[in-house]
């Protein structure tokens, strides 16, 4: 078997060995990929699951594989629109208060609006601010989990020690792609980087198990 990730989609694309050098269609997207050489084939088999899935080798100089942040509108849809809606719809009250003859409808409108736009341009912000400030760095080596905009607390786990990656999404978050990445290294009990509204987390996940020993 040669198996190769599709240039468009990683999906991993696995045919019979005489196909080697061939073009072959993806299963998933359609794309056309050009399967690896018999040579390059038998040298990617022997090599790391990284390889297989198209990252850098586990080993040589430590570099970056996959740097993820919380997602906002995947996370919550819900209220990431009913914040937006709300900004919108208080900006145009408030617009509509200033404007003509003032009466009791306009001056409430005038406040409400503006209240209300304030507040929930506020969430967003604060909400915005909270993403940025998370991140996680996963590199052929470790994983290291950073938090905080001004106070940086880091924490991280050498690849070799993981012990277990966990996903947990709901209902709702399966549908978006979205969910919580955990990870405990055989080091310490519990989980030790725990990272909630990750994008495509199956996807992390199978990134980092790519780099830590299985079984
Ligand atoms: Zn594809």
């Amino acid at each position: 078997m040669i198996r190769k990730p599709c240039d468009n989609c990683d999906r991993v694309i696995e045919v019979d060995d005489e196909l080697a050098g061939a073009k072959v269609a993806c299963e998933a997207c359609g794309d056309i990929n050009v399967m690896p050489a018999a040579g390059e084939a038998a040298a990617v088999a022997a090599g790391s699951r990284a390889a297989q899935l198209g990252l850098p080798p586990d080993e040589g100089p430590e570099q970056e594989v996959l740097k993820v942040r919380p997602a906002m509108l995947r996370a919550r849809p819900l209220l990431f629109i009913g914040l937006v809606l709300l900004v919108v719809m208080g900006i145009t009250g408030f617009a509509w208060g200033m404007y003509g003859m003032p009466n009791t409808v306009k001056t409430l409108a005038k406040f409400a609006g503006g209240i209300g736009a304030v507040v929930a341009l506020g969430a967003l912000g604060a909400w915005k601010m909270k993403a940025l400030s998370a991140a996680l760095e996963i590199t052929n080596k470790r994983t290291v989990h950073r938090q905080g905009l001004l106070s940086k607390a880091t924490s991280e786990v050498v690849h070799d020690n993981i012990r277990n990656v966990q996903v947990t999404q709901t209902f709702w978050q399966r549908l978006w792609n979205v969910g919580t990445l955990g990870l405990s290294s055989s080091g310490q009990d519990g989980i030790e980087i725990e990272i909630s509204d990750i994008p495509r987390p199956e996807r992390v996940r199978e990134v980092i198990d790519a780099y830590r020993p299985l079984g």
